[in-house]
């Protein structure tokens, strides 16, 4: 049996911290679905379709690394996949509070998934989305903290 895991974020955009999640994920799964969430409550700055063309362009050379989008359920995404995990990648204390929701909230939906976690390599502990959109608005060079494919489009 194929074990298949959705990653599921906003990705605004696509940065190495998620690409390491998605890596590590692979040693656990045999597939990953990357689901790339509206969330327009978070306002993003890419729109969906650009947020989830980074991630396709990023993991290109990986057959086993999906992308779609998704605006319900995530547990209506699992099941459309064939997913019985949900991966998540945890940085500081500060991400716990609302993972621990998020995991504990899914579970109650569908108790048959199971969250996992994975933590990214050490030097993207500090890497997120929002970090890397302030220091790219402000001029500031996020080369090495995001896919080359990202580089263009925060441009
Ligand atoms: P969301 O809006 O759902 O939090 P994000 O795109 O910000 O979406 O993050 C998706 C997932 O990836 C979250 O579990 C987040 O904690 C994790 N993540 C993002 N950046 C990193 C990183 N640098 N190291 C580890 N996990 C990360």
């Amino acid at each position: 049996m194929k074990r298949t895991a959705i990653y599921p974020g906003t990705f605004d955009p696509i940065t190495l911290g998620h690409v390491d999640v998605a890596n590590r994920g692979l040693k656990l799964f045999d597939r990953i679905v990357i689901g790339v969430a509206e969330n327009p409550k978070k306002e993003p700055m890419f729109d969906l379709a650009t947020r989830l063309k980074m991630v396709r362009e990023t993991f290109a050379h990986k057959p086993n690394v999906e992308a779609v989008s998704f605006t319900g359920l995530l547990v209506d995404l699992a099941h459309d996949q064939q997913a019985n995990a949900i991966l998540r990648g945890l940085r500081a204390a500060s991400d716990f509070e609302y993972e621990f929701q998020m995991a504990t909230m899914n579970r109650r939906l569908d108790e048959k998934i199971e969250t996992c976690f994975v933590m990214a390599r050490e030097d993207y502990t500090f890497v997120s989305s929002r970090f890397i959109r302030e220091i790219s608005d402000m001029g500031g060079d996020v080369s090495e903290l995001v896919p080359p494919v990202v580089m263009p489009y925060l441009k």
